[in-house]
């Protein structure tokens, strides 16, 4: 096990992709906090199933577009886990629409969440991270292609934000021994983008495997890049897609 002793916060775990890294790093013996918007009991379930690892875990109930509540979740995880090691910025929101039919609430909501949560929950946890610190932020593949008449080009831009917030943070921690890195997925089986769902044929037929990924592709991703073999990976955009932008 890679990472005993680490304490690590992932946003937006009650479900998805985020349930899979907070279980993913309990299993590589980390100590995990995870907040949630609506979901308490999935949430619930969440820390149960770290719980059985032997490890200690919380989940925060915060909403990533309030930033006195993402503020807030960095300050209870380090009180409830008496510290932060590694901060996992995943939760998002995907909003689809043509830009000239977006509404003003879902352009603020999509840039609070997907953008503003990442750099406040780092900002407040950057002063309690020590030397082999992590910053892991989950991007989006539609941050380097973006498919036609889908609606996504807000969206993209978030995740795109995402990639020169890192590369920066990546410059003003190195000194510190920290590293700040982007995992793009491709077409991961959720609720946010099911295999099933509308656009799951398009999507698995651009893909250079023929399938779509499992949450477990991104979380085995996110556990890599927490560990000590990552040491010297800072800075960079990792994307895991299944060969859909290849
Ligand atoms: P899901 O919609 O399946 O799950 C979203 C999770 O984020 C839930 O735990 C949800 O909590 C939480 N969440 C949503 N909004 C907020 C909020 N305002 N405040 C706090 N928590 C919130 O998404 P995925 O697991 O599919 O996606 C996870 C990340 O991966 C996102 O950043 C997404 O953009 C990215 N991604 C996903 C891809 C995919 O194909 N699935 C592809 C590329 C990127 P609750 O249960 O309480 O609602």
């Amino acid at each position: 096990m890679t990472l005993i002793g680490k304490r690590a916060l992932v946003t937006g775990a009650s479900r998805g992709i985020g349930a899979a890294i907070a279980k993913a790093l309990a299993a590589e013996g980390a100590d995990v906090a995870i907040t949630y918007e609506r979901s308490s009991d999935a949430a619930t379930q969440v820390v149960r199933s770290i719980a059985a690892l032997g490890r200690n875990a919380v989940a925060i109930q915060a909403d990533s577009a309030d930033a006195d509540a993402v503020r807030n979740s960095v300050d209870q995880t380090v009180d409830a886990l008496g510290g932060i090691d590694i901060l996992v910025n995943n939760a998002g929101i995907l909003r689809l629409s043509a830009v000239a039919d977006m509404t003003l609430a879902d352009i603020d909501a999509t840039l609070d969440v997907n953008v503003r949560a990442p750099i406040i929950a780092s900002k407040t946890a950057i002063p309690h991270l020590g030397r082999g610190g992590r910053i892991i932020n989950i991007g989006s593949f539609f941050a380097d292609k973006v498919p036609g008449g889908a609606g996504l080009s807000v969206y993209a831009l978030s995740k795109s934000a995402l990639t020169a917030f890192s590369q920066g943070l990546a410059r003003e921690l190195g000194p510190r021994d920290i590293t700040v890195n982007v995992v793009q997925p491709g077409s991961i089986d959720t609720d946010m983008n099911p295999a099933k769902g509308p656009f799951g044929e398009i999507l698995r037929s651009i893909t250079a495997l023929g399938r779509y990924g499992k949450v477990e592709d991104i979380a085995n991703m996110v556990t890599f890049l927490a560990g000590p073999k990552a040491s010297y990976i800072t800075g960079s955009t990792l994307t895991v897609d299944g060969g859909a932008n290849a």
